[in-house]
């Protein structure tokens, strides 16, 4: 009976309490607490059969799912690091994963068998097919107990962050900083353990796993994974099943508000909806606040496991797009000008974070991660934000998103929630472009609602309305969509390249 601690035993812990409440739900099937473990347990034992080792990478292809869970639990019972993929990259891009990480096995779903193929599969390593038999069989079959103690401070996941501004990079998250993400969340929110969360963002996305997830199946509450988002669908079963919580990116709330359901759903189960990942626009947070729902915004990233600081509802209804106030452990200052921690209030500042939570360091980056940190500890968010006079927070925008004109700085986010205000325009984006006058200047892609007129002039009247002339920018472009990630956020990096062969060359 060696220690462990780790993520890994949370399920036996739990069923140790609650053995027969629900742990996981999905369709037809649905598993205890006390049945989890023992597929956990047997699942662990599969893959130390199959030669799995403390230290060693068990990567995941596949939709949110029930097996997610089994094999993440499995891992970390091993003492091995999970790797979840996001499935829609391309096979090069899932090759490359697959190689950095070194993984040695490789569980994937049935949607996600071709991609597993063209990526050229796991050459020297194990591939268990969920479909079919393959998963179900290994679980029949077991095998012998791990043998290594896990620890707190031992490697549990490899997460990659979104690559929203560049390749993504791997966190490694130790056991011990997801336990304290999972306490952080837990002093913020009222998570029951009668809960039915459902995990709608994907699994392989810090939002997915650590904002809800988590913390529900610490508390012993119920989780349902749903594998493709369909807002008509998940509109359905908030009524139907009496969903009490879920974890969403933006885009998913602003569907939803969208859907022609949205008036005739019942959404009085619901006891906390959270987002984060990105801004959400006022008029979404409104309209879901307006229902009486109980929306709260959390803000973090890949690399704090992921929160770092969050909203409540009683302060949401005055600070409806502000990201709260930081977690119960989870420190912040602003980035003073010699690289030293400084107190952080209404100067927009580079955000920088502390706590047991946040990560050491990236896999297998050496120069990265000594960059990500400053004075023995305070990790680089990368992120502008302020602090007004009630406390919260306001994410004001990334630094590398910021664009310098005429020597004053301008945040596009700040712009495009301005540009969000107009009922014609569905989404926007403006990325800085070179330029011989100002050294950069503003260029805004704008899509405008299905049906909707509005020109050049109306929307810059409107900006100039409520900015300041130096944040105009200088193009405008109408488009049909925008470029975005599978977690909804803009691809800036096209954005720019687009951006800069459109303008830089044209009339000046
Ligand atoms: P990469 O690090 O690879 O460039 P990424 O930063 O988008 O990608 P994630 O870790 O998924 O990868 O996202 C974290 C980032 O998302 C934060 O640093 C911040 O810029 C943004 N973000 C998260 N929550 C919010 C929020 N509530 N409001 C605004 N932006 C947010
Ligand atoms: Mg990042």
């Amino acid at each position: 009976n060696l220690p462990d601690f780790g993520l890994g035993s949370w399920p036996a812990r739990r069923a140790r309490i609650d053995p027969d409440r629900t742990a996981l739900v999905q369709h037809d099937r649905s598993l205890t607490y006390a049945g989890l473990a023992d597929r956990v347990r047997r699942l662990a034992g599969a893959l130390t059969r199959l030669g799995v080792r403390p230290g060693d990478r068990v990567a995941y292809l596949g939709v949110n799912d029930i097996t997610v869970f089994e094999t993440l639990f499995a891992t970390a019972r091993c003492g091995a690091l999970f790797v979840p993929l996001n499935y829609r990259l391309s096979p090069t891009e899932i090759r490359y994963m697959l190689d950095d990480a070194g993984a040695s096995v490789l569980v994937h779903s049935a949607d996600t068998a071709d991609l597993v193929a063209a990526a050229g599969g796991l050459p020297d390593g194990v591939v268990i097919a969920t479909a079919g038999g393959g998963f179900e069989a290994e679980i029949a079959e077991g095998g012998p107990r791990p043998d290594t103690p896990v620890r707190l401070e031992d490697p549990c996941l490899l997460l990659y962050t979104s690559g929203t501004t560049g390749r993504p990079k791997a966190a490694v998250l130790t056991h011990g900083n997801l336990t304290w993400n999972t306490v952080n969340q837990l002093a913020h929110l009222d998570v029951l353990g009668t809960d039915k969360a459902l995990c709608i963002a994907p699994l392989f996305h810090c939002v997915g796993l650590g904002q809800i997830t988590l913390p529900t199946l610490f508390k012993g509450g119920s989780v349902e994974p749903v594998a493709k988002f369909d807002p008509g669908t998940i509109l359905a079963r908030i009524g139907e099943a009496g969903i009490t919580s879920f974890s969403a990116v933006p885009t998913m709330l602003e569907m939803m508000w969208r859907h022609e359901a949205w008036d005739r759903t019942d959404l009085s189960s619901l006891t906390c909806v959270l987002y984060g990942g990105s801004p959400v626009a006022g008029r979404v947070a409104r309209a879901w606040l307006d229902r009486g729902v109980k929306l709260l915004q959390g803000y973090g990233m890949t690399e704090a496991s992921p929160g770092v600081s969050m909203a409540t509802h009683e302060g949401t209804l005055d600070h409806p797009v502000a990201a709260g106030v930081p977690h119960f452990f989870t420190d912040v200052a602003a980035l003073g000008p010699d690289l030293t921690p400084q107190p952080l209030d209404g100067t927009p500042a580079e955000l920088l974070v502390r706590g047991p939570h946040v990560f050491a360091g990236y896999w297998h980056r050496p120069e990265e991660s000594a960059a990500g940190f400053v004075d023995g500890g305070w990790f680089r968010t990368g992120d502008v934000v302020r602090v007004d006079d009630d406390g919260w927070a306001h994410v004001v925008d990334r630094v590398k998103d910021m664009i310098i004109s005429g020597g004053e700085n301008v945040y596009p986010a700040e712009i495009e929630a301005v540009a969000a205000g107009l009922d014609e325009v569905d989404a926007c984006a403006v990325v800085g472009v070179p330029d011989a006058r100002w050294g950069e200047a503003g260029a805004a892609f704008v899509v405008l609602r299905p049906g909707a007129e509005l020109d050049e002039q109306q929307f810059r009247a409107h900006l100039e309305r409520h900015l300041a002339r130096y944040k105009i920018p200088k193009h405008v472009l109408f488009t049909d969509t925008l470029p975005r990630n599978a977690t909804g956020k803009i691809r800036r990096v096209e954005l720019r390249t687009l951006a800069a062969e459109t303008f830089t060359n044209g009339p000046a």
